[in-house]
């Protein structure tokens, strides 16, 4: 698995009409570069992740060892070969190149890639135009024939030497690293790209989006002497929540909630309690496949808003860690979670403390 991962994000967005650049915008509820980033975190193919930015100061979050910031230059082609030139201390094998202003790719567009690198130097995305295209020579107009003509998309994959002594030696300016192959004649392969996987060039491109809602519940008894979890972290008090995992009802309303909005059925469906090998799981690790089905289906996260419904422990005491441990498992802002205590006037199991319950209610797009 030798294989490392250049994001572009530090081009300079002329045609995005905003004041920040376009790859630090808030795409889907993240900078427009963090998608690319995270997919490429989550796949789990690459050694090393290196993002190209105009200024390191840009970047205020902690990402985890693998990924290393680099100051790009001043057109694109000057970022990826400072990239180039910067990994090969590593000596890698395949490297592919991605533009961070294409936030919608999939990781099973990284697979296939990899995959086409065993026989092919250069591998790259392409889809046919819906729209017809023509060209100028001279003031007339030509069209392009359809069935040949393919736009190129990123992320670009390649034999990490090929590209490297191509780059060293390019004399123009490039549009993209597909460029260097063609310009001397080279093979390339071409796999099937995605249709959304499209460039974010201008505003109305980051608002075509649908919404939808989801609702979860879930209640367990309390026991004496068993550990409390709650939304994903030990809670110090006497008595722990039973059930066939740790018995975490934030987490499980989370997960409930997020598959309705997805309207992919219930938490009981995908981890089923006559199955043993979902005994004592943590909750953290039920919850991590359902973040997948989110990032692989493009959704994100608008809001959580949560009732965690007990006598006690006290919410107020450790709303915070809650808080901090959810938009870690998340990925998500503390500032789109929401949690709420809520006592039942001592009625009922929970009133005597018995159960705790706690009922979601989540906004995701698309
Ligand atoms: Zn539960």
């Amino acid at each position: 698995m030798n294989n490392y991962f250049i994001i572009l994000a530090s081009g300079q967005s002329k045609r995005f009409n905003s004041i920040k650049p376009k790859q630090f915008i808030k795409y889907k509820n993240k900078a427009l570069f963090e998608h690319s980033l995270d997919k490429a975190l989550s796949s789990q193919l690459f050694k090393k992740i290196i993002l190209v930015v105009n200024n390191r100061k840009q970047i205020k979050k902690k990402y985890p060892r693998n990924v290393l910031i680099i100051k790009g230059g001043k057109e694109r082609s000057d970022s990826s070969l400072i990239a180039l030139k910067y990994i090969k201390k590593f000596n890698p094998n395949n490297v592919l190149i991605h533009d961070a202003a294409r936030p919608n790719f999939t990781i099973k567009l990284l697979k296939n890639l990899i995959n086409s690198l065993k026989r092919n130097k250069a591998s790259i995305p392409v889809i046919s135009s819906k729209d017809s295209i023509k060209y100028k020579v001279k003031n007339q107009l030509f069209n392009l024939n359809r069935s040949n003509s393919y736009l190129t998309q990123t992320p670009q994959a390649f034999n990490y030497k090929e590209i490297y002594n191509l780059s060293i030696k390019q004399k123009n300016k490039i549009q993209d690293e597909a460029t260097l192959f063609i310009e001397n004649d080279l093979k390339i392969k071409f796999i099937s790209g995605e249709t959304f996987n499209n460039k974010i060039t201008f505003k109305e491109d980051v608002q075509n989006t649908k919404t939808y809602f989801g609702i979860g519940f879930d209640i367990h008894r309390l026991i004496l002497g068993k550990k409390l979890y709650l939304g994903g972290i030990k809670i110090p008090f006497h008595s722990g929540l039973k059930g066939h995992s740790d018995g975490d009802v934030i987490l499980h309303s989370i997960i409930d909630a997020l598959l309705g909005a997805m309207r992919k059925k219930d938490i009981g469906t995908l981890f089923p309690d006559n199955k043993n090998r979902f005994k004592n799981i943590r909750s953290p690790k039920m919850l991590a496949p359902i973040v997948d089905i989110l990032n692989k289906n493009n959704f994100y996260i608008n809001n959580l808003d949560i009732n965690l419904i007990c006598e006690q422990p006290k919410v107020s005491k450790y709303r915070v860690a809650i808080i901090n441990s959810l938009s870690n498992l998340l990925n998500l802002d503390k500032d789109l979670i929401n949690l709420k205590g809520k006592t039942v006037e001592k009625l009922g199991l929970i009133g005597k403390e018995k159960a705790i319950a706690c009922e979601v209610i989540c906004s995701i797009s698309q």
